[in-house]
């Protein structure tokens, strides 16, 4: 109703106020030059319910690039061509507790394959599984996923894929070490070329939000029962947000938050909060997705005031899936 809908945009409008003094606490990426033009006093926040029900926060217009928010696209996308026992037999599902761009497990013997898709050994590795000659032939299927899900087919951020590519040497190391050991697939600059341009996709947090409740629904568009996601991929891609979508801060997140999220060093959080079994009514308890942005990021590499102010949310309305 009218009634409640206002009552959720004050609470959200005031979390918002509150939180944006905590951008200080954290600083822009800017080891990708472009994304150093970000602005830090930035926060935005979407939350689209399963049920129709919206609430919009902040600095709601701007638009940033998915980052390590696109290895959750691309996995899906591998896992819909190539089947789950495939990707995983391609790659682990285990938290690193390392840093996203950690080398030191492609070095710890045994090494039988990345230890999870979401790290960036483990996501150029999936990447180089998606078919294709060309970047752009490989990542045909992922603006088609995106578009299916936001219904508008998003940009690539030349600017941010140029930045992102010639500055670059980080994951050339790990592409080259993948190589060795015999992990990808397919050629290796063209797999670089593409997880470049994957990561440099351009959206807004209504679309980090949208995509986020369509995996709290197990896959599918809640607005027509159309299934975008076997509910299985779904599934085991909110497992690899929980456990290893926040990078090496994941067990704090799942502790403190308690919702699959995965973040990206553009400062965009997608979260996606499945329905609660609850006594009392609590906004959003059939399920919503969340799209945070706020590019002031932690020591951790996410959005600082995005992250306090999910907790703040989750605490709130009871988000947590324990
Ligand atoms: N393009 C970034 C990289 O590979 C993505 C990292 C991130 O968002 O964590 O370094």
């Amino acid at each position: 109703t009218g009634e409640t809908q206002e009552w959720l945009q004050q609470y959200v409008d005031d979390w918002v106020a509150f939180y944006r003094k905590h951008i200080n606490d954290g600083s822009v990426a800017t080891y990708i030059p472009e994304l150093q033009k970000a602005d830090p006093n930035d926060l935005g926040i979407a939350i689209i319910g399963k049920n129709g029900l919206s609430v919009r926060s902040g600095d709601t217009e701007i638009p940033f690039t998915l980052q390590s928010i696109s290895k959750a696209i691309t996995f899906i996308v591998a896992c819909m061509d190539r089947g789950v026992s495939y990707m995983l037999d391609t790659v682990d599902v285990e938290p690193t507790g390392e840093a996203f761009n950690s080398i030191m497990h492609l070095e710890m013997k045994p090494v039988k394959k990345p230890l999870n898709p979401f790290n960036n050994a483990g996501a150029i590795t999936v990447t180089s599984t998606l078919p294709g000659e060309t970047s752009d032939e490989r990542l045909e299927p992922v603006f088609q996923l995106l578009e299916t899900m936001l219904g508008y087919r998003p940009e690539l951020n030349v600017d941010v894929y140029e930045s992102e590519r010639d500055s670059s040497t980080r994951n050339r190391a790990i592409g080259y070490y993948l190589l060795e050991m015999d992990f990808l697939e397919s050629d290796l600059d063209i797999t670089l070329e593409t997880y470049f341009k994957q990561c440099s996709i351009d959206v807004s947090i209504d679309d980090l939000a949208r995509i986020g409740m369509i995996l709290a629904n197990d896959g599918m568009d809640p607005k027509n029962g159309e299934e975008i996601i076997p509910r299985q991929v779904a599934r085991i891609t909110k497992v690899l947000m929980l456990t290893c979508g926040m990078y090496d801060a994941s067990g704090k997140f799942a502790t403190y938050v308690g919702i699959p999220a995965k973040s990206g060093v553009s400062g965009g959080i997608l979260a996606a909060v499945p329905p609660r079994v609850r006594e009392e009514i609590m906004p959003f308890t059939d399920g919503c997705g969340i799209g945070v942005y706020g590019p002031a990021l932690g020591d951790k590499g996410n959005s600082i005031a995005g992250i306090r102010l999910l907790r703040h949310i989750a605490t709130q309305w009871d988000l947590s899936i324990f």
